[in-house]
């Protein structure tokens, strides 16, 4: 089930684009993340697909055009028809081998010592364009949306919170436990987020009242998007199979309205709440970008029961993690003002996570259900088991208690460089998420980030 590594994942490859030699660089060349961009000042209409190389962006259509990809487009299956679109679905759609194909041969087109596109002066001006000068776009035309609840840190957490008897559900060690979201309210990063209305009860309150969500939150998570042919409905998809069936891998944020949430959650599970917004990176890291980066699960120990069969494989538990680490970075109005540094709140790696993609992957389709190209799977919220690896504001704060019985709690509510304080979100305020694969013997490589600015409720 590994993939086998080959020249791309190469750590010594460097670029003729500079900027991807710099070992700060979230997008050398051994990771080549694929999305939609615009340059500034054209129609929006004219967005394509790009890759993300340095502080460039790769126009494949201009590549394309130039011929530079001879084994891949062919008269029957034209490449320029799944690059100069606005969107990844039919990149996603196609056969994996087209993929890895386009990544395989930028990867020798932008190596130091390949002269082949460096030579050609005015396509290089053409298909290499500066990133500042471009707008990102939302990458895929979202099917539907799928949230898990894969770290059973967070899920321990939040249930300890509000039943303390009865933290962990018993099926949370069986089933890979998700809920349907909503594709529609799915945005890109940079877009601002507006504060919800809702309905919300106070525990001594008699009853109910509308208005703006008072204990706004955001979830660090990571979000799957599936790809290669689709099962039919009513065919499976075995474990052994789910990591091809996962196309690439973006940063997401899970905007939660905690207040609206508690009320409404039982007995169907999260609804407005979580509908009103849900944030991603715009590059999407493929699948063969993160080969080298494929881990063990460890946090299933001896203490939990196998899995059963349909989700229990051998390459899985040993290879089908991803180490990745998460930052989830706060920027408040007053600190934009006096020009304070963003301050992040939390660090956690997805490597800490109980379900893998591929089990969330197989547990998907084990009742037959489709999974299409162009399906967000969302993990679920990232936490560990340190407190500063805490994937949302909920746990980080332990609900806004000053009581929080964690050992080596002792900041709740955050203190901010101003003096200001946060339990939850306050309009104005910018969440931040970053994330990058690093381990030795192998380039790291970056997610870039996904970002946005809560602006206030609309009146109710
Ligand atoms: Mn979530």
């Amino acid at each position: 089930m590994r993939p086998e590594l080959d020249d791309t994942h190469d750590p010594s490859l460097r670029s003729w684009v500079e900027a991807a030699n710099d070992d700060a660089n979230n997008f050398p060349i051994q990771n080549l993340p694929f999305g939609v961009f615009s340059v500034d000042g054209e129609d929006e209409d004219d967005a394509r697909v790009g890759v993300a190389i340095g502080d460039h962006i790769v126009d494949l259509a201009e590549l394309v055009d130039a011929r530079m990809f001879p084994g891949l487009d062919s008269a029957d299956e034209p490449l320029i028809d799944d690059v100069a679109v606005p969107m990844l679905n039919l990149l996603m759609m196609s056969d994996a081998t087209r993929v890895r194909g386009i990544r395989q041969r930028l990867s020798e087109l932008l190596s130091e010592g390949n002269d082949e596109l460096r030579k050609k002066k005015k396509l290089v001006e053409r298909a290499l364009v500066p990133m500042e000068a471009c707008e990102l776009h939302m990458p895929v035309d979202v099917g539907d949306f799928t949230d898990f609840y894969a770290s059973k840190h967070h899920a321990t957490n939040v249930g300890s919170m509000f039943r303390p008897d009865n933290p962990l559900l018993p099926n949370y060690v069986h089933i890979p436990v998700g809920y349907h979201g909503r594709s529609s309210s799915v945005i890109v990063s940079g877009e601002a987020v507006t504060r919800p209305n809702g309905q919300t009860k106070a525990d001594d309150a008699d009853r109910p009242s509308f208005g703006p969500c008072k204990l706004l939150d955001y979830e660090m998570e990571v979000g799957l998007f599936i790809g290669g042919e689709d099962n039919e409905l009513g065919e499976p998809v075995p474990l052994r199979d789910a990591w091809e069936r996962l196309w690439g891998v973006v940063l997401l944020n899970d905007w939660s309205a905690r207040d609206m949430q508690k009320w409404e959650y039982q007995p169907l599970g999260p609804f407005l709440a979580k509908s009103f917004a849900s944030t991603i990176s715009p590059w999407v890291v493929t699948r063969d970008a993160l080969a080298p980066f494929r881990c063990a699960v460890t946090s299933r120990t001896d203490a939990d029961p196998d899995p059963l069969e349909h989700l229990y494989h051998d390459d899985d538990q040993s290879a089908g993690m991803i180490d990745m680490t998460v930052e989830v970075y706060l920027l408040t109005e007053q600190m934009r003002k006096k020009k304070v540094d963003a301050v992040r709140l939390s660090s956690g790696s997805y490597r800490d996570m109980f379900w893998t993609p591929g089990q969330m992957i197989a547990h998907h389709a084990s009742n037959g259900c489709n999974l299409e190209a162009g399906d967000l799977l969302g993990s679920g919220t990232i936490s560990g088991p340190e407190r500063e690896s805490r994937g949302c504001l909920l746990e980080l704060t332990w609900n806004g208690s000053a009581t929080d019985p964690k050992p080596g709690s002792d900041r709740s509510p955050i203190v901010l460089p101003t003096g200001e304080e946060r339990v939850f979100l306050q309009d104005g305020d910018e969440v931040i998420m970053r994330g990058y694969c690093e381990r030795e013997g192998a380039r790291r490589i970056g997610f870039g980030e996904c970002r946005a600015v809560v602006e206030p409720a609309p009146k109710a």
